[in-house]
């Protein structure tokens, strides 16, 4: 499909070549899909502004120049041009056709139609003039005119600093209804996707709380608001007798749009803490453009704020590619979505501000490229989002766990115990089941580390963390409690089942055996064990006893288990 364009394309092109300018007019019984570039001679004018009399005698003594491509274009701030088309009605009878001008920003087309050099109708069209004063209420330049049987010429005199772009169409009533029609739904779609994502970001900020979302739905909103400015629908729809704001929304918002653009960028790659130095020059760089666009507004120079927003867009694509490659390559994993994301907008939005500049062929593709690279951008962007969202919270997680664990044995930290203690501990309260703490305390153990060091005093920690992780129940909860001590929490545990795993665990602790340079070590430890009582109100009343009871084993020679009354309680789970 797109090999048949380009090559019907080249074909018109050399046609344009080997015919005249202006021999061939354009007879009203053909279709025509294309726009009609190929069928219109131009001059540019160079001093003052040329009369149509003048301007037909230039065209009469051959002075016009052939227009080589299917949309002439002549980009930002070219002097007046002249074209000229010349149309022939085949048939014995009238026939009513509509001009369009597929374009929504020119600031002024005169439009003449003559025949046999005799002026038969003028229309002043261009959105320097109220939306209200235009012969057909269309976003693009459009008029109608009854062709009388025979020739007849059309000059068009198109004065604009804006990008010079006349994609010229001649069309039935019908053709013209379906091929609006068909515009207007793809700008349906586009504009819904994009209003969708942006809504539902704004609702994601005023959630999450966080800004990224923010900047990326202005992002969005700045694009619309853009698109909404040259498609012509803005002038259409929202400002119709606005003439001063639609001439300079184009600049103003083609800039905003890329700053916002910039600041999402900052926020989403968080430029600010990850890149410093690219940081301040991306701030000073927004300054500086900001200054530019400022001067050109207080100058009231429209040609100048639109090189301005111009050179800002086109940079724009390369500096959001830029740092996407530079995240990317800095480890930032939500980059790649990122880059990829810029990467499609950069190649639409080139394609189209070369093609509306000038510097390759104008077509529906190349015209359209920028939205259909921004619909890529933003969905791609969405996932970056979403993924940089399940990133964090991944990396939060991992974070809270750490916060849970103590970093040597890996058992739960004295926090984690309370936090998993909490709810057994209320509904042991509710109900009479036993429950008891155990609390384990290594014996002499300053003196392991004093005569084998602090290094080997570790070993012996892990290898009796790793003992009574392997020894208690998956509803038990162990934690390190201090330095070499050791708590364990049994929920619905008999007094019988607690000294049982106690006296287990004593005689494991005593068996292990920690290797080191010149030997190995052999520990024992101390037990308190106590049962939960009427009078323990809290867990830590019930930690009290028990450490009152290892005190006890401490106190009658070490190496050995003390545990308080047994007491009526529902054992079993
Ligand atoms: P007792 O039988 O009375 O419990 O004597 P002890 O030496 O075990 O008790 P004491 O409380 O006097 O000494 C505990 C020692 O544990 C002191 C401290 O340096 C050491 N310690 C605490 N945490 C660690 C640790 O993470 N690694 C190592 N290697 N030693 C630790
Ligand atoms: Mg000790
Ligand atoms: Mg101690």
């Amino acid at each position: 499909m797109k090999m048949r364009a380009l090559i019907s394309w080249i074909a018109l092109f050399l046609l344009a070549w080997v015919t005249p300018a202006g021999a061939a007019p354009l007879s009203l019984t053909l279709t025509l899909e294309r726009p009609l570039g190929l069928y219109t001679a131009y001059w540019q004018e160079q001093g003052p502004p040329l009369s149509l009399a003048q301007a037909e005698t230039l065209y009469q003594n051959g002075q016009f120049s052939p227009t080589q491509a299917t949309v002439p274009d002549f980009g930002i701030g070219a002097k007046p041009v002249w074209l000229h088309l010349a149309v022939q009605n085949p048939t014995a009878l009238p026939l009513t056709r509509r001009l369009v001008l597929e374009n929504s920003w020119l600031d002024a087309i005169d439009v003449y139609f003559s025949r046999n050099g005799k002026a038969q109708a003028v229309y002043h069209l261009g959105d320097g003039q109220p939306f209200s004063r235009r012969p057909i209420p269309s976003r693009f330049f459009t008029l109608e005119y009854t062709f009388a049987p025979g020739q007849s010429d059309i000059y068009f005199r198109i004065a604009t600093p804006d990008p010079m772009v006349v994609p010229l169409y001649l069309l039935t009533q019908d053709e013209a209804r379906q091929r609006e029609s068909k515009q207007e739904y793809a700008y349906g779609l586009i504009y819904g996707f994009l209003i969708a994502l942006m809504a539902y970001n704004a609702m994601l900020f005023f959630s999450l709380g966080s800004l990224r979302f923010l900047f990326y739905a202005l992002y969005l909103a700045m694009f619309i608001s853009m698109n909404v400015t040259y498609t012509g629908h803005g002038f259409a729809w929202i400002w119709p007798d606005s003439v001063k704001w639609q001439l300079w929304s184009h600049p103003l918002l083609i800039y905003t749009y890329a700053l916002s653009g910039l600041v999402f960028a900052s926020r989403f790659l968080d430029t600010q803490e990850n890149f410093p130095r690219i940081h301040r020059g991306l701030v000073r760089y927004g300054a500086a453009s900001g200054l530019l666009m400022a001067a050109t507004v207080l100058f009231h120079s429209q040609l100048y704020a639109l090189l301005v927003s111009f050179v800002f867009v086109f940079l724009f694509s390369f500096i959001m590619l830029a740092l996407g490659i530079v995240a990317v390559r800095a480890g930032h994993k939500p980059a790649r979505y990122f880059l990829i994301a810029a990467l499609a907008a950069m190649v639409g939005a080139m394609l189209t501000t070369l093609s509306v500049w000038g510097f390759i062929p104008f077509s529906g593709w190349t015209y359209h490229a920028v939205e259909i690279g921004m619909l890529l951008d933003a969905t791609l962007l969405a996932l970056a989002l979403a993924y940089q969202f399940r990133v964090g919270q991944e990396e939060r997680a991992k974070a809270e766990q750490l916060a849970q664990k103590d970093p040597l044995t890996g058992l739960n930290n004295r926090r984690a115990f309370y936090d998993k203690t909490a709810a057994p501990w209320s509904t042991a309260q509710r109900t009479k089941r036993c429950m008891s703490v155990m609390l384990i305390d290594i014996d002499w153990f300053k003196h392991i580390n004093d005569t084998l060091g602090h290094a080997h005093g570790d070993k012996v920690l892990v290898a009796i963390a790793r003992l009574l992780q392997a020894s208690v129940r998956q509803s038990d909860v162990l934690a390190r409690w201090g330095g070499e001590e050791f708590i364990v929490f049994l929920p619905e545990t008999s007094p019988d089942e607690a000294l049982q795993l106690a006296h287990r665990l004593r005689k494991g602790i005593a068996q292990l055996r920690i290797p080191h340079a010149n030997g190995e070590t052999s520990v024992t430890a101390s037990f308190g064990v106590a049962q939960k009582e009427v009078d323990h109100e809290t867990l830590d009343a019930l930690i009290a006893s028990a450490d009152r009871l290892l005190y006890q084993s401490k106190q009658e020679g070490r190496d050995r288990i003390s545990s308080g009354p047994f007491l009526q309680c529902e054992a079993g789970r």
